[in-house]
């Protein structure tokens, strides 16, 4: 049976180069899944679907391709190379709408799980909702957690000198409640690890990662 592990964390835990370090140290693939959440937002942005009812529509019709490779991961939708876009602050700032449309989530969910099943390698997926509904039974599930302070310093990092912090924590923030209703992060679900990355470095929390997996 090919290792999974499952990552979940807010924005700006951390998650993603986590997960791909994770992914790298261990040889496996690696699935991003907010990745197909933005792509679904970029693509519902372009062809202009504002419903709920559009944007399922939009969604359920779109072609998803997604490569796995931890050091290239790269997504289309409708044959649109999106890998780059998908980051622009606009896709950000609505993707949580996307996200909630329950239509979408079931769509993603089974691609995803689709995804995870056809790693030969085996995988390492990051979301929100992996340790609970995408791949509940990973063997190795984690919960990435940092403080507010932490995850905003990090996004800002990511975002560069140009953007001041007052907006980032705004950013930060306002995702997390918009986010609210897609998973909580205050507590784990029974069975999984909470790894705090407020005081640690990308690559102690790899190695906490790598070590629960190795048990
Ligand atoms: O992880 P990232 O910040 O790129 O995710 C973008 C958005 O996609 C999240 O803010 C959330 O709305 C949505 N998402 C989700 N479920 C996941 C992954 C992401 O709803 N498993």
């Amino acid at each position: 049976q090919p290792l999974v592990v499952a990552i979940d964390g807010p924005s700006g835990s951390g998650k993603s180069s986590t997960a791909r370090g994770v992914a790298r140290r261990l040889g496996l693939d690696f699935l991003d899944t907010g990745a197909m959440y933005r792509a679904c937002a970029w693509e519902a942005a372009r062809t202009g679907a504002e419903t709920p009812e559009q944007i399922a529509a939009v969604v359920t019709a779109a072609e998803l391709q997604v490569t796995t490779d931890p050091d290239d991961p790269r997504i289309s939708i409708n044959g649109t190379d999106v890998t780059r876009e998908i980051r622009d602050p606009e896709v950000s700032a609505t993707v949580s709408r996307v996200a909630t449309v329950p239509e979408v989530r079931v769509d993603l969910v089974l691609r995803q799980q689709q995804i995870i099943g056809e790693a030969t390698r085996g995988i390492v997926a990051e979301g929100r909702d992996i340790t609970t509904v995408v791949a509940p039974h990973a063997p190795v599930r984690v919960l990435l957690v940092a403080d507010p302070d932490a995850r905003v310093a990090r996004r800002q990092a990511e975002l560069g000198e140009k953007v001041d912090t007052a907006q980032v924590t705004d950013q930060v923030i306002r995702r997390d409640r918009d986010d609210s209703t897609v998973a909580t992060f205050t507590e784990a679900a029974e069975g999984v690890t909470v790894v705090d990355s407020t005081h640690l470095s990308l690559d102690e929390v790899v190695d906490r990662i790598v070590r629960l997996a190795e048990e």
